[in-house]
């Protein structure tokens, strides 16, 4: 029957998902072919710190009549230690500088990585390779990998129940991530012609969250837009960052942070508004764009 409500629906786009080129469980394809399932219009593949899932996923995208739009999330620390990950879309993979300090953040990652696992293996049974067996090939390592080695090990059920306790910020395994700080990287993800969003802005679960003097630093670095529906954003948050968009007109998005069996987290929980892809497609810069079905 002809539903005239099916004209109006909502496109549903979901800017932020992790493939195995980072710390998801699917392949990029896989990725793509689960958005197409869980009708996702449009989706932009975001691993941690790498762009090696793009053609993947792309490919298999518009194959299958879903938009791609390619992106990164950049993992950053403020001079506070405070973690803040920065989406970026639509950059130029191979612009150098910001190449150069995200390699230089993939290596940081894997020395923080091992002084964990040495940590955790003065009590449970753990090696490095037991991580290694757990990470994609080139993938960007992080603590997902650790947590899958636990799993593994019988030491805890899930991802999840990892995160909550030994992997936790409190746990006494734990090691800080210093990564470069997120006005850099605004200025280098501005530099690539690529468009930055700030993930999960307000997530207190994750840690301490970045202060109003944080956010304007950020603005004035040429902060594109915040990641406001996130799950892990608590509503009296969102409020707050729909204030500070409004008033520096920033775009706002809506995601899923979708990884795979990893995080309960589904595709297209979350949704952006085709105003605000349009804005990223408007001031992205660096020639790369969103490849339509
Ligand atoms: P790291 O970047 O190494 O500090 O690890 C943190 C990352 O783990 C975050 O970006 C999360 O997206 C990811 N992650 C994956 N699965 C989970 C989970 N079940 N709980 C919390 N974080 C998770
Ligand atoms: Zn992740
Ligand atoms: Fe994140
Ligand atoms: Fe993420």
């Amino acid at each position: 029957m002809w539903e005239p409500a099916g004209i109006v629906a909502r496109v549903k786009i979901d800017l932020h998902t992790h493939s195995i080129a980072s710390d998801g469980t699917q392949t990029p394809g896989d990725v793509a072919r689960s958005a197409h399932e869980a009708g996702v219009d449009v989706f932009a593949l975001t691993d941690h710190d790498t762009t090696a899932g793009w053609r993947e996923a792309g490919d298999t995208a518009v194959a299958l009549g879903v938009a791609f739009v390619p992106g990164m999330e950049i993992t950053c620390t403020t001079r506070d230690g405070i973690s803040v990950h920065m989406l970026s879309y639509l950059h130029d993979p191979r612009y150098q500088p910001l190449v150069d300090r995200i390699e230089e953040g993939r290596r940081h990652r894997l020395t923080r990585a091992r002084r964990m696992v040495e940590l955790l293996s003065e009590d449970y049974p753990i090696t490095w390779q037991d991580v290694q067996d757990q990470v994609g090939p080139g993938a960007t390592v992080g603590r997902p990998h650790i947590a899958d080695a636990l799993v593994a090990l019988d030491a805890v059920p899930d991802r999840s129940a990892a995160f909550a306790g030994l992997l936790s910020g409190r746990s006494r395994y734990y090691v800080r991530h210093q990564a470069l700080d997120p006005v850099e990287a605004i200025k280098l993800v501005r530099a690539a012609g690529g468009v930055p969003v700030c993930a999960h802005p307000m997530a207190p679960l994750r840690g301490r969250v970045a202060s109003p003097a944080d956010f304007e630093e950020m603005i004035d670095a040429g902060l594109a837009g915040l990641e406001v529906a996130h799950r892990d954003n608590p509503d009296e948050s969102r409020a707050i960052l729909m204030r500070l968009a409004a008033e520096h007109d920033l775009l706002v998005t809506g995601s899923s942070d979708y990884h795979g069996a990893g995080k309960p987290n589904r595709l297209g929980e979350n949704s952006t508004s085709v105003r605000s892809l349009t804005r990223i497609c408007e001031q992205a810069t660096s020639g790369v764009e969103v490849r339509w079905p």
